[in-house]
């Protein structure tokens, strides 16, 4: 565990600053976002909020598809009212198909995976298509405002596509 040490020590000194420990449960600017989950992008730091903001769900791609569980429990029982999809230039997931990955995982792990991987080819589509996800799904409270956008993994911008 090479990190394991270094993960501690960066935590004492967390908890040595910590002041934020009496925020309430629901997130206090009632908004949801679903990001990758590439390491160059921090969407707490690119948004501009801190500790009992917002919700973030991450995934591979930050797709909608894999995130819908943790959007019901967030605008059911947590009060979230606005949505936003947050991909990334630069994603992996422009890098293989699913069939590749499947073959991967049976040579180096031997077992038979039936994932599919929801990979995309057109960065902003992914973006498009999963707006429209989550605006078809009947899952997703009728009438919640949901923004698209490309985070520039050179620059930092956030692009709203939508
Ligand atoms: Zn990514």
């Amino acid at each position: 565990m090479p990190n394991r040490a270094d993960f501690d020590a960066a935590n004492a000194s967390y908890v040595a600053g910590f002041s934020a420990g009496g925020k309430p449960m629901p997130p206090k600017r009632q908004a949801l976002v679903i990001a990758c989950m590439d390491a160059r992008l921090h969407p707490e730091k690119a948004l501009g909020v801190e500790i009992g903001d917002i919700h973030v769900v991450r995934n591979a791609g930050g797709r909608a598809v894999d995130a819908l569980r943790s959007v019901t429990i967030s605008q059911q029982l947590l009060g979230t009212t606005e949505i936003y999809i947050l991909h990334h230039t630069d994603c992996g997931m422009l890098t293989f198909s699913t069939a590749q990955l499947q073959g991967i995982v049976k040579e180096r792990l031997g077992a038979d995976d039936g994932t599919v991987y929801h990979e995309f080819s057109d960065l902003e589509q992914s973006v498009r298509d999963d707006v429209a996800l989550l605006r078809a799904s009947p899952l997703v409270a009728p009438g919640t405002p949901i923004t698209g956008g490309v985070y520039d993994v050179h620059t930092g911008k956030i692009t709203w596509l939508e």
